[in-house]
């Protein structure tokens, strides 16, 4: 039956990473909604309990962990208390992510590695952890939050080369983890959104100019919502993708296209 698409997510778990608020929220409130047990994890555990309740209160299951993803032994502990809360992890929702808008000539050495170590290596950290315990039990599946900011495809970011470079790092990763991973029942493919109404983007709305340039561009001639990529999200958790690993999916309301 249609409506039962997503039923083998149903008792599995789940960690989404930068999930006290935006886009990560809705990733997890999403998989809980088709019986996914979820660990919300991000640098503010009180915000991610907040979450959690919101779950538990529509009868579902969560675990609240205060995880700063650019620090191996934080990812360790996330992943260890995972584990032993809920005795596996089954699919990783790679999402926290930081944009910090500064002119390239600008930009100082800090503030490029902040970037890289929360949007590259935090992505490396939390799926080589991830994928150990996936290989345990041969299955899994990693989901990466890429960007159409990631090039080669016909947009530029201004202000933001250190995210953009992180973002087309993610998709290299995407692809070179997906290779060394199938052999061992785990699938890893990324997401590639355009404009979505979170936080992330109040730079982009304090700026009517640089606004109305970007909605010309989008065929839906609208920003995305973010349960509109948890739609994906769930797609691409659940045995519907079955025959997918190593790809990036854009989801931009046609705005590549237009
Ligand atoms: P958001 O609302 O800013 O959410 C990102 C979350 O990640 C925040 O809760 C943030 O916490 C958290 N975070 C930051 N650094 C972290 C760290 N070191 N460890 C753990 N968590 C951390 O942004 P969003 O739009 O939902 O973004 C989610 C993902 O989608 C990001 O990877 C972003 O690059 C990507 N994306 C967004 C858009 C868009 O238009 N919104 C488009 C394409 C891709 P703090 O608030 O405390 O920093």
């Amino acid at each position: 039956m249609v409506n039962n698409i997503y039923k083998d997510l149903k008792g599995k778990v789940a960690i989404v990473t930068g999930a006290r608020r935006g886009m990560g929220k809705t990733h997890a409130l999403k998989l809980a909604q088709v019986g996914c047990k979820v660990v919300v994890s991000d640098i503010s555990e009180e915000d991610c309990q907040k979450v959690v309740d919101e779950i538990e209160k529509s009868g579902g299951e969560g675990l609240a962990l205060k995880c700063d993803v650019s620090k191996k032994k934080e990812v360790e502990e996330m992943v260890k208390k995972t584990v032993e809360k809920f005795g596996k992890v089954d699919i990783l929702v790679n999402n926290a992510g930081i944009a910090q808008f500064k002119p390239f000539l600008e930009m100082t050495e800090e503030e490029w590695d902040k970037t890289l170590d929360i949007n590259l290596k935090g992505y490396f950290l939390c799926a080589q952890t991830c994928a150990r315990e996936m290989a345990k039990q041969k299955s899994g599946v990693i989901i990466n939050i890429a960007s159409v900011a990631m090039g080669q495809v016909g947009v530029g970011f201004p202000n933001l080369v250190h995210y953009c470079a992180s973002k087309g790092g993610i998709v290299g990763m995407t692809e070179a983890s997906a290779l060394e991973l199938a052999p061992l029942g785990i699938r890893v493919n990324a997401i590639s959104p355009g404009v979505i109404e979170t936080p992330m983007i109040d730079p982009i709305k304090k700026d009517p100019e640089q606004e109305k340039a970007i909605l010309a561009r989008i065929l839906l001639g609208r920003v995305g919502k973010p349960e509109e990529v948890s739609n994906l999200v769930l797609f691409l958790a659940s045995a519907a993708s079955s025959y997918m690993t190593g790809s990036d999916v854009v989801i931009d309301g046609g705005w590549l296209a237009g």
